[in-house]
């Protein structure tokens, strides 16, 4: 969770032909994260209705902030939106910081954070990051209860996870394999890079990916031949913060690419992946803004209403699940 997405609800750009004369004229098809995210929020709204009629109470989000600023509390309004739009209850948790006096800051989050864990009605807690200076990472993450972390990045959910058990995974790693599961794009036996090794969104996305039986390379800032790898993927997936990293010419044609960046250049959101050369490669691709941003959002609704359900349904359900990955 140590970046989020900013969902943008405008329309996606239609792929548009390169310029070049020359050029493929083929053009990918667009995979749209808004379509998918309504039938999400739809299924979601149900079950919360029901959840309400069965348990006698309005399950309910917390974001916790500590030392906002302004770029992210537009995200979290999104997302508070996002959950009235379905009944979940949304509830902003400020917590003061003080740069003059850090240890009574990470305290007081530390203290808010244990009050939302022994509250019955908060069934997920999401922690915004980057956290303020001085303000120890691990030990907030290690304060959130795993059963309502559902944006995954407490350790024992990330292990449930990698072990092939039932447990959380963050909403953006969620949303890079619904968006191609969704879509009806196949994944078995396919050869995935993903570019990103970040704990929040390349790993984990990595680790979804060979659950579905991909064959996954990961690559990063020191991958030797980055273009080589990408160059062999069925499925390349984008998540390096780093605006045109993947261009046309690298992609097999025919390559599914998500990109999952976000960028803001010249004022403008813009991906990781050079559209304009790729999307005649490609097979289909998410733009952005449009592709996962939404699905994100709506994944994270999803997370927070069987969060609710399983504590509503006590320890017994919590107990994980083998799924078999290892076969
Ligand atoms: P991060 O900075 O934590 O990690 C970036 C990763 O990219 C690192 O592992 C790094 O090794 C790799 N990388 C950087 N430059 C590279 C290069 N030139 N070649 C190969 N690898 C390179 O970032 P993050 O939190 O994982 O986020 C990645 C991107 O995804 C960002 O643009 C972020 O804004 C975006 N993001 C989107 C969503 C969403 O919902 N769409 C959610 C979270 C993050």
């Amino acid at each position: 969770m140590s970046e989020v997405a900013a969902t943008d609800p405008s329309p996606a750009p239609a792929p548009t032909a390169p310029a070049s004369a020359t050029a493929p004229t083929a053009t990918a098809r667009l995979l749209e994260g808004a379509p998918i995210a309504r039938e999400i929020r739809a299924v979601v709204a149900a079950d919360v209705q029901a959840f309400v009629a069965t348990h006698g109470f309005v399950p309910t989000l917390a974001i916790v902030v500590c030392g906002s600023d302004a770029p992210s509390m537009v995200y979290l309004r999104q997302i508070l939106n996002g959950c009235e739009k379905v009944g979940i209850g949304g509830r902003l948790v400020e917590v003061l910081y003080d740069e003059a006096d850090t240890g009574g800051s990470a305290g007081r989050l530390l203290e808010g954070i244990q009050a939302l864990n022994a509250d019955r009605q908060v069934a997920g807690i999401i922690v915004q990051m980057p956290l303020p200076r001085g303000i120890s990472l691990r030990t907030v993450i290690e304060t959130i209860d795993p059963a309502k972390d559902i944006d995954g990045i407490h350790p024992l959910n990330n292990g449930l996870v990698r072990l092939g058990y039932e447990g959380f995974v963050p909403a953006t790693a969620h949303a890079v394999i619904e968006i191609i599961k969704q879509s009806g794009l196949p994944i078995a036996g396919k050869d995935a890079v993903i570019i990103g090794r970040s704990p929040v969104v390349g790993l984990p996305a990595a680790t979804l990916l060979v659950k579905e039986h991909a064959t996954v390379t990961v690559c990063h800032s020191r991958t030797a031949d980055l273009a080589g790898h990408v160059r062999r993927a069925d499925i390349v997936v984008v998540a390096a913060g780093q605006p045109g990293l993947v261009t046309g010419a690298m992609l097999k044609p025919g390559a599914v690419v998500v990109d999952v960046g976000i960028n803001v250049v010249g004022g403008r959101i813009t991906g990781d992946v050079d559209f304009e050369s790729a999307a005649p490669v490609a097979s289909a691709i998410t733009p952005v803004p449009g592709g996962l941003g939404p699905l994100t959002n709506a994944l994270l609704l999803a997370h927070l209403i069987h969060a609710a359900q399983r504590q509503a349904a006590g320890p017994a359900t919590t107990t994980a699940v083998i799924r078999g990955v290892n076969s």
